[in-house]
């Protein structure tokens, strides 16, 4: 277990932010049940704390633990950008390390013959946890272009 890279908590306005950085393969709690105090204890408990909403920012500012304000307003490019000049993400993909973007449970290869009904091979992989499928197609490339565009707001001027 790699434990250096920043872990995430997300806020429930968020999730598709949460998504992006699981595919990134950051370890990233995210649930719509969550009230706002659990949100702050998994702050406090090390998580960086990723939030639009002002007030519960500025509660675990002043509870001394990481918090990053995301701008209500901003494409999924514009918030990996932000967090990539905060230093705190890498936009890279890496598959072996990515998570589920459902349930952020750890993705293993599978043999590519659970595709076999699309009539092509793809690189398959499934959840750990919740057994969900994924494939190197369409949609992952869609995410991998998103990824791309995050880069260039990146390193454009701010
Ligand atoms: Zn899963």
């Amino acid at each position: 277990m790699s434990s250096d890279r920043p872990r995430f908590i997300v806020d429930t306005m968020l999730g598709k932010l949460a998504r992006y950085l699981r595919i990134l393969g950051y370890d990233t709690k995210y649930s719509t049940e969550l009230r706002d105090e659990e949100i702050i204890n998994e702050c406090l408990l090390g998580r960086i704390l990723l939030t639009s909403d002002k007030q519960l920012h500025l509660s675990a500012s002043t509870r001394k633990c990481v918090a990053i304000h995301i701008p209500s307003g901003l494409q999924i490019p514009e918030m990996l950008a932000l967090l990539a000049r905060e230093g705190l993400v890498e936009l890279s993909i890496d598959i072996t390390k990515s998570r589920c973007p459902i349930c952020n449970g750890e993705l293993k290869r599978e043999p590519d013959k659970a595709n076999s009904h699309l009539g092509r091979r793809y690189e398959t992989y499934i959840c750990r946890r919740c057994g969900n499928i994924y494939w190197i197609g369409k949609h992952w490339r869609t995410m991998l272009r998103i990824i791309n565009e995050a880069k260039k707001h990146a390193s454009g001027p701010s």
